[in-house]
């Protein structure tokens, strides 16, 4: 399974105005991910000896159930139960059960869309580097962007490396987007505040009214769906 990275992607996402297009991305790879492995990916031996491995995460699991193709959900989920069953043989003393509670433990740490996801997401937080370097159009594009959630903020700053001799010039663009789009989400909340006073309300909350869940991705990203 592989996944091929999209510059028209991030350009459509960066002028679009949520709060994090990055978690925009995120989605769309995500979705793709999650069609493969309910689809064509389930006969795939490399697929199933992944799944068999890692497993999925709650999350990904539930996503994978709430889509049409339950047969494919089970069919994985399944192979993954054979690759586990040895986690339930009996253990003979306090030591042994210490130990195998640190395997099961280990055991839902994985998940394969995860680490698909998060192996293509790398690729994206390097090629918005890139591109800041690559294209001049790109730098107004990144600067009239809304900024980012936590996360991904701290994920392109930990890649900025990938703007090479211009690394310089990309953390500045980023730290003046961000920290000028923190303020705006802070000016929104003050306004949402303000026009709960009894005496302003008859007045319409505009942008104010969307504040909290745009905070919400401000500060935690998107939620998945
Ligand atoms: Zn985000
Ligand atoms: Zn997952």
């Amino acid at each position: 399974m592989s996944y091929h990275i999209d510059t028209g992607l991030i350009k459509e996402k960066f002028v679009e105005t949520s709060e994090c297009p990055l978690c925009a991305i995120k989605k769309v790879a995500e979705e793709q991910f999650l069609h493969e492995f309910l689809n064509d990916a389930v006969m795939e031996d490399n697929t199933r000896i992944k799944v068999g491995k890692t497993g999925f995460c709650a999350q990904h699991f539930d996503m994978l159930f709430s889509r049409r193709n339950k047969l494919s959900v089970a069919l994985q989920i399944g192979t993954r139960a054979d690759k586990i069953t040895h986690l339930f043989t009996p253990v003979s003393g306090v030591g042994a059960a210490k130990k195998r509670a640190a395997e099961i433990e280990k055991s839902l740490s994985g998940c394969a869309v995860c680490e698909l996801v998060e192996e293509s997401m790398v690729k994206y937080y390097k090629t918005v580097a890139q591109l800041f370097v690559r294209e001049k159009n790109f730098i107004k594009t990144l600067l009239s962007c809304k900024g980012f959630c936590m996360h991904h903020y701290a994920e392109l700053l930990k890649y900025s490396a990938s703007a090479g001799f211009a690394a310089k010039q990309y953390l500045a663009a980023l730290s003046s987007v961000q920290s000028k789009n923190f303020e705006r989400i802070k000016t929104e909340l003050k306004a949402f505040c303000d026009k709960h006073d009894y005496r302003r309300a008859n007045e319409p909350l505009g942008t104010a009214e969307t504040a909290l869940p745009r905070t919400r991705i401000k500060f935690y990203g998107e939620k998945p769906e």
